[in-house]
């Protein structure tokens, strides 16, 4: 705070002093009390204008800084909820009154409108979703310098049940999504957990969850994209149409070849409950050892070696797969399957979504304590959101006390507050600190390559656990920016990757050491081991690669080649490393 409150302060007390000293009775008294009131007022005419600067700027900047988790759970709690049912009363509101298909269409032609006319035409295109909306945690403020185009594509547009496809519009969130999809039965096959989540930034950038191993990142379910190119054309681009290298060449670009106007997702029908077995390890071989075999990837070389398992085929691996490691050589994994309702025993289920449960990793580390194999049924909804309340464990860092049963009881049904909030009660201070010393990073590596990875972080970023472990199947994505698999099964080419999400702060951190912490040193250790293990670094976090080794983790020939062809090169669009790089 600045310096100006301090002197006020220091006369008003000075006077007071002398009124207590000679008593405010006495003449004298009533002379120093008159005499303080005097100073005082003059004092606050003459530094108004900084007095006023320290209320309305000072002190703020201090509270936030200083007192940020007071602030997230005085405001940003309630804040959030506020947000939310105006989110939901606005989509509530188009779904009665408006008919979505036939709005969407002059939608569309206003969007392309605003392409042609845009005044600047040497300024790159990007969406006017306001960066502080994005669920990444980074900071990139290009918008405010490019030709920012409005597109109000919020809606489901159809539901197929019939065709197993839904319809929508880039910005309709997952939550939107599940909560339309799960109570008719159905679902995508794979469901990124914060309701937040875009369908559009999940398609331009990745998305994945712990059916990623069985149905690959998040773009695996897109059948149809509507796209709008540079030159202010509208092309509609499948997987086997005139378009269909661009089709494949969209995942990853980041929004740096078209913008995305709508897009056709498979659906699967699903069933109301999740049957989950965890199970504990206490070694690293053994967590990595069962992961890998629960993805299924030894199948095929089991196909190949033609040992009796030509039937094993991936329809029967577990639905779902995710793992959590609480140390180096200790995790627990687990293995999900849809189950129905009625089959549900008594009393076995676990609303693990109630507002007063104990956060989902806390949980799963008390069964890592008891050391023994547990099985539970989780209803789809909860399991779907298991780490939204506690945003995977980032919550603890903003709200430490979040995870105690009295605040559990009265505001967890406030949780979690907006990712866009935190994002937007941040200071210039917090910013920076966060920048310095906070981990938000995930990294695709191939299975066979986690063991030593996971060494790799767990010397590189001091210990920071839990690490979330994620699997995925690879498979060839022709144009786009990343790399083929590098070591292909002979069944369908594909390979079993992992994604080791690391969030939180180095141990040295938390132990008040920062100065033995180096982000930059850190990150670029970490992106070089992972380039030499064929793995790739999730764009949506901070990129600290510079120009020659971001193209030596992402292949460009064919995306270079195709920004050429649909006209995204001569201006219109930046390259994903000038759009997503914050060293520039
Ligand atoms: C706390 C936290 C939890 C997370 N949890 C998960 C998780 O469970 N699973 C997971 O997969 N990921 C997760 N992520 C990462 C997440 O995948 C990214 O943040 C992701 O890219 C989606 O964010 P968004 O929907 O806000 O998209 P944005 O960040 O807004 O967009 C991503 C990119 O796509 C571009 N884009 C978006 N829409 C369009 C459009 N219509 N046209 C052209 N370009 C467009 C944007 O310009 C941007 O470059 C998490 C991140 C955080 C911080």
């Amino acid at each position: 705070m600045g310096n100006v409150l301090q002197k006020t302060t220091d006369v008003v007390v000075k006077a007071s002093n002398e009124v207590a000293r000679k008593g405010p009775n006495t003449n004298a008294g009533m002379a120093a009390a008159a005499a303080g009131a005097v100073i005082s007022m003059v004092v606050v005419v003459k530094k108004r204008k900084k007095i006023s600067k320290a209320i309305t700027t000072d002190f703020p900047l201090y509270i936030l800084t200083n007192h940020r988790s007071a602030v997230v759970t005085i405001f940003g709690l309630p804040m959030s909820l506020m947000w939310n049912i105006g989110l939901n009363l606005r989509s509530k509101y188009i779904h009665t009154f408006h008919s979505a298909p036939h709005l969407h269409n002059e939608r569309i032609a206003k969007i392309q409108q605003q392409v042609l006319d845009r005044p600047d035409k040497n300024a790159p295109l990007c969406t006017a979703r306001p960066g502080w909306m994005s669920v990444s945690l980074s900071y990139r403020n290009y918008k405010s310098k490019w030709n920012a185009i409005e597109m109000p594509l919020f809606d489901i547009l159809e539901v197929d049940t019939d065709a197993l496809i839904v319809r929508v519009e880039p910005f309709v969130s997952i939550g939107q999504l599940t909560h339309n999809l799960n109570p008719k039965g159905y679902t995508l096959p794979v469901v990124p957990e914060m309701d937040d989540l875009t369908v559009g930034g999940l398609i331009m950038g990745t998305g994945i969850e712990s059916s990623s191993h069985k149905y690959g990142l998040f773009h695996e379910l897109v059948t149809e994209l509507e796209l709008l190119l540079g030159d202010g054309t509208v092309v509609v681009a499948t997987a086997d149409n005139d378009h269909s290298d661009l089709f494949h060449a969209i995942p990853w670009s980041y929004g740096t070849l078209a913008l995305l106007l709508s897009a056709k997702l498979k659906l699967i029908p699903c069933k109301q409950f999740v049957k989950l077995t965890y199970t504990p390890h206490h070694t690293r071989e053994s967590y990595v050892e069962h992961m890998r075999e629960l993805s299924g990837e030894h199948n095929h070389r089991d196909v190949e070696e033609g040992n009796g398992a030509s039937e094993r085929t991936k329809t029967e691996v577990p639905m779902f797969v995710e793992g959590l490691a609480y140390s180096l050589e200790s995790a627990v994994v687990m293995a999900g399957e849809f189950i129905d309702a009625k089959d549900v025993p008594r009393g076995k289920a676990n609303r693990i979504g109630l507002w007063w449960k104990p956060w989902y990793y806390k949980h799963v580390e008390e069964i890592l304590n008891s050391k023994e194999e547990k099985v539970e049924y989780i209803p789809l909804t909860d399991y779907y959101h298991r780490h939204t309340q506690s945003l995977f464990w980032e919550m603890e860092l903003m709200i430490p006390i979040g995870n105690n049963p009295v605040f559990r009881w009265l505001l967890g049904w406030l949780m979690p507050p907006k990712v866009s909030f935190l994002k937007i009660s941040q200071t210039e201070m917090t910013r920076k600190l966060t920048e310095e010393t906070h981990v938000a990073q995930d990294f695709l590596i191939p299975t066979r390559n986690l063991s030593e990875f996971l060494g790799v972080c767990d010397e590189e970023y001091d210990k920071i656990y839990p690490l979330w472990l994620c699997l995925h199947d690879h498979a060839k994505m022709p144009g786009s920016i990343l790399k083929d698999p590098a070591c292909p099964n002979s069944a369908d080419g594909h390979e079993m990757y992992i994604d080791i999400g690391v969030y939180g702060l180095p141990r040295c951190v938390h132990e008040k050491r920062e100065d033995e912490f180096n982000m930059k040193t850190a990150m670029r250790k970490v992106l070089k081991k992972t380039v030499e293990m064929d793995g790739f670094q999730m764009l949506y976090a901070d990129v600290f690669s510079t120009r020659e080794e971001f193209e030596e983790m992402f292949d460009h020939t064919a995306y270079r080649e195709l920004r050429k062809k649909y006209k995204a090169d001569d201006g219109a669009f930046k390259e994903v490393y000038d759009k997503m790089n914050l060293l520039l």
